[in-house]
């Protein structure tokens, strides 16, 4: 058997004396797309910062593994530089930085460099803007500062394509995401898949559009802090016609 990408196990996590995951099994395989839906609140972008390593929230049961490791002790530099990409659900701008400049950091720390030349950035840059059908002038724009939804979309899937990561993980917004935005995801991962086939990729969401083109190999759906139902992707279907009350666990 091959260790998996991903697995965690009976996993507990807080934040403020909160319990928000209580009890998460999830095995994400190499090259591997997996789904995660679920209601707001349900602790989604929870899991997503956990698996990250976001200093709000505490593991207070169960194991977080990546490629064998366990990480739950990593700092979320040391995970980034070890393949862990988070794409921010509300991502800030960062005044007075360009794309080009932030790439060139975030891509040096994943080497483990203290720096990176502009040029070879430049290079990579530019290739991949072009693949991503970007305009080149992009580059220049300050960091998410009056980006609409669609370029933080799309900035986001540059930096996936450029940091290459072992597992990216993509927390979708709630809302407020239009149907171009969407297909740039789409079609940003899948383009980058093409790249790195190896790449495991945790998507969460609520758009069974998204989800139409991606086609992921499986869906979970996350409720009060547990996955409780997973399948293939014609789960999706069926949560957008039917919703998750019926998915939820029958309490007294
Ligand atoms: P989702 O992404 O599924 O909508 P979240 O993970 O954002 O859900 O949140 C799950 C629950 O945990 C919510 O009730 C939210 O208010 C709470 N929560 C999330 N982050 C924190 C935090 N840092 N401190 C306290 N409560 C939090
Ligand atoms: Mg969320």
């Amino acid at each position: 058997m091959t260790t998996p990408l991903l697995e965690l196990r009976d996993l507990h996590a807080r934040a403020d004396g909160v319990d928000i995951l209580r009890g998460v099994d999830l095995v994400v395989g190499t090259g591997e797309v997996h789904a995660l839906m679920g209601p707001n609140g349900a602790g989604k972008s929870t899991l997503a910062n956990v698996i990250m390593g976001h200093p709000g929230y505490v593991i207070t049961g169960g194991s977080l593994m990546f490629q064998g490791h366990d990480i739950s002790s990593w700092t979320p530099d040391e995970r980034a530089r070890a393949g862990v990409f988070l794409a921010f659900q509300y991502p800030e701008a960062i005044s007075g930085v360009s794309v080009v400049q932030f790439l060139r950091q975030a891509i040096a720390a994943r080497k483990g460099l203290d720096e990176l030349s502009i040029l070879e950035v430049r290079l990579d840059l530019m290739e991949w803007m072009d693949r991503l059908g970007m305009d080149p002038a992009f580059a220049e724009r300050h960091l998410n500062e009056g980006f609409s939804g669609g370029e933080r979309k799309r900035n986001e899937v540059l930096q996936m394509a450029l940091l290459a990561p072992a597992l990216a993980l993509l927390d979708e917004t709630d809302s407020g995401l239009d149907i171009d935005a969407l297909r740039i995801v789409a079609r940003g991962v899948r383009t980058v898949r093409d790249e790195h086939p190896e790449m495991g990729v945790l998507v969460v969401t609520h758009y069974v559009k998204l989800l139409e083109e991606i086609e992921p190999d499986r869906v979970h759906v996350l409720i009060d802090g547990r996955i409780e139902t997973s399948g293939d992707a014609t789960l999706a279907q069926a949560i957008e016609e039917r919703g998750y009350d019926e998915l939820r666990p029958v309490s007294s």
